[in-house]
């Protein structure tokens, strides 16, 4: 049997998660293996899997749903129902669901990959001089006289720096170049332009 007609069967031709009839797919749960079959798939609607795929898109109130599905034997589909109540857990009654609802280790382990849910706080982030944000590729003028670690360089308050990168495990630093030299700066030095 093909994985489409299997999860038409498992699914009754509804969407497992949200109940719809109209428009269903199979989506293969991320991260994708290799040889994905009926176990790693569900089969959804494109109501869901635009809002799962688009996280801006996502309309609270749509999955007020999960509060059945989430129950579905199916792992794959409380893999979902699990991310999916991570990412809204902010609004109160996703984490009261997500604190009743049991997963397997290696199942949490499978919903946790994507990094659903993950708080913010988490995330570093850049910051200039002034609490602005800085991102890669912006333009920073330093604003204090630095020495470059490893040179005698020093790198003159008033220089710009464009395109820099981020240092992605310290939100202290960001990199850039100066007179041809790819040197790490100290965001609290640097105000962006
Ligand atoms: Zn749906």
């Amino acid at each position: 049997m093909n994985i489409e007609r299997e999860l038409k069967k498992r699914s009754n031709q509804s969407c497992e998660l949200c109940g719809n009839t109209d428009n269903l797919n199979i989506y293969l749960v991320p991260p994708v293996v290799k040889n994905a079959g009926i176990n790693e798939s569900i089969y959804t609607c494109t109501v869901c899997i635009e809002q799962i795929e688009t996280p801006e898109k996502t309309d609270v109130n749509h999955w007020r749903c999960l509060n059945d599905s989430m129950w579905s034997e199916h792992k794959a589909v409380q893999v979902m129902a699990w991310r999916m109540l991570s990412r809204l857990r902010n609004e109160g009654w996703p984490q009261d669901l997500l604190d009743m609802m049991y997963l397997e280790e290696d199942d949490l382990k499978w919903a946790q990959a994507t990094g659903e849910g993950e708080a913010p706080e988490d995330k570093i982030i850049h910051r200039d001089s002034n609490g602005v944000i800085i991102e890669a590729g912006d333009s920073v003028v330093l604003i204090k006289d630095l020495p470059v670690k490893g040179s005698s360089m020093i790198a003159k308050r008033g220089t710009s720096v464009r395109r820099v990168s981020l240092d992605h495990e310290n939100a202290a630093y960001i990199e850039g170049k100066v007179d041809g030299q790819q040197i790490v700066i100290i965001t609290k030095y640097v105000k962006k332009i």
